[in-house]
């Protein structure tokens, strides 16, 4: 069955705006207990609708049931399990830390909302990324509106289905569209903007955002590297790196996006590669139900066009079918800087193999180019590991294993310059959405010491 929704009419767009913000200032979400409702909905949301989830997922992606439950339903049920318990604590009034000279003032911080906030997400995790953030954004105390991905229609159009029924429109609001929907949302001001997507429309974002002072997150994408120390445990290391490029047919904004190994270490990478993806799909991608497609025609021509172009030799995989938006997972060895596979985050089950003299040239090929979202060192050497890490920079530095640390409770998810700016994930999502409001109350008393602040000044006073 598959869910057709209507693309939300643009002139509605700034009612819908100017509704959320009468009711923030009514208070709508004031009380913890009135956000702990709403958190709660949201998981009965996707408690209930399940198997409707798992159907969407497959319409606009192929995906396997079983990392729709583990990747995008479980964890996002978690989160909102996570936000339900820990909001409280969250969104407590802190006091400074004390110091004698400022002690009189009781100085606290008090976290605030900062109102009505917009989220952009991405079509490649449809549930976990659209209403992650609505979690935090909610806890936080915001309204919300969320501007899911058109490219998955089935998945978000699933969700604009079900918040209105879920949720208070008094808080959450989804506008469901593409670009004019998006642009006409990016001419109004909002108290914060997220954008989770890809470098060129966050120009765009930014741009907008501008013109109406609203201050923007963003979290994009990026070639995130990987890092082979050839003594590693190999196997294991084959195994997590496939799994990373494999899970949504490398749809994914952390997935592997190429290798960097020791010249002569390559062939023994690439047979271990190849036994992880025989492990995975014993009868080839094609045949597995565990495989998702490329998510659209364009998305297929971009990852296969480069694939064509590529200067290197694609060791095994390779296959396309048109029909079906199957690109096999691929690996391609003796890749250059210069080749067409590293021209662009791949976003596709394409592994390119690139050469190294030795670790420090894999160094300097990362500092070369933009800081990636992800690092990924596979080595037992905690040498070798500090190396790599103490001399590049990117988003998140991971040792031997990928994608698992955006599940990890408690870290921060996030770019840096070119892979994004700003924290999310859990009580990061709260901070984000959260305006730490200083605050203090000065007693009548404290001018018998502060009274010289007073003009006319006493010079003498002056050491
Ligand atoms: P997408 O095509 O679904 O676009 C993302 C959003 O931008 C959509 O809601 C879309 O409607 C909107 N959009 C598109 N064109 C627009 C325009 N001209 N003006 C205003 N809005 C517009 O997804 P995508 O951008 O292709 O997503 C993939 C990218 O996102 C990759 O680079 C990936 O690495 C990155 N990503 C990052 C994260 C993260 O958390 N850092 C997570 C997922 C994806």
């Amino acid at each position: 069955m598959s869910t057709q929704f209507a693309y939300t009419p643009i002139d509605e767009i700034p009612r819908i705006h100017a509704d959320l913000r009468k009711s923030f200032r009514a208070g709508t979400l004031k009380s913890i207990e009135a956000r702990r409702t709403q958190i709660l909905q949201l998981a009965y949301l996707l408690q209930d609708n399940y198997d409707r989830f798992k159907t969407t997922f497959a319409q606009d992606l192929g995906r396997p049931s079983l990392e729709v439950a583990f990747l995008e339903l479980n964890s996002t049920i978690g989160d909102c399990k996570i936000a339900y318990d820990r909001v409280a604590k969250w969104a407590r009034t802190e006091s400074a830390p004390f110091n004698v000279n400022f002690a009189a003032f009781r100085p606290v911080i008090r976290k605030e909302p900062k109102g009505v906030v917009l989220s952009i997400s991405p079509f490649n995790y449809p549930v976990w990324l659209a209403l992650g953030p609505m979690i935090g954004a909610i806890a936080a105390g915001n309204c919300f509106v969320l501007k899911p991905s058109e490219l998955s229609p089935a998945t978000s159009g699933l969700i604009a289905e079900l918040i209105p029924k879920y949720m208070d429109p008094g808080v959450v609001r989804v506008v469901f569209g593409s670009v004019p929907e998006t642009t006409k949302l990016l001419e109004l001001p909002w108290d914060h903007i997220l954008y989770t997507g890809n470098g060129r429309v966050a120009r765009i974002v930014c741009a907008a955002a501008a013109k109406t002072l609203s201050p923007v997150s963003l979290e994009l994408g990026g070639k995130s590297p990987v890092v082979i120390d050839p003594r590693c445990d190999l196997k294991t290391a084959a195994k997590r790196i496939m799994w990373g490029k494999c899970v949504n047919a490398g749809q994914t904004c952390v997935a592997p996006d190429y290798i960097l190994v020791q010249e002569d270490a390559q062939d023994m990478v690439i047979q271990a590669l190849k036994e992880a993806h025989d492990e995975f799909y014993p009868n080839g991608a094609a045949a597995s139900p565990d495989f998702s497609h490329i998510i659209n025609q364009m998305h297929f021509n971009r990852v296969r066009g480069l694939l064509e172009k590529t200067s290197g030799t694609a060791v095994f995989g390779g296959q396309t079918d048109e029909a079906r938006l199957f690109v096999a997972p691929t690996v391609v060895k003796g890749v250059k800087g210069d080749d067409s596979l590293m021209s662009e985050e791949l976003f596709g089950p394409v592994l390119p193999v690139v050469p190294v003299k030795d670790v420090d040239e894999a160094i300097e090929f990362i500092n070369e180019r933009d800081h990636p979202l992800a690092l990924y060192v596979f080595s037992q050497d905690s040498s070798f590991k500090n190396k790599v890490f103490d001399n590049t920079q990117s988003g998140t530095a991971v040792a031997n294993d990928t994608l698992i640390h955006c599940a990890t409770d408690g870290l921060p998810f996030g770019g840096i310059g070119a892979s994004g700016s700003g924290h999310h994930g859990r009580k990061f999502t709260f901070d984000m959405f959260t305006h730490l409001r200083a605050s203090l109350d000065s007693p009548s008393w404290i001018d018998i010491i502060l009274g010289s602040r007073f003009p006319p000044y006493n010079a003498s006073l002056l050491l």
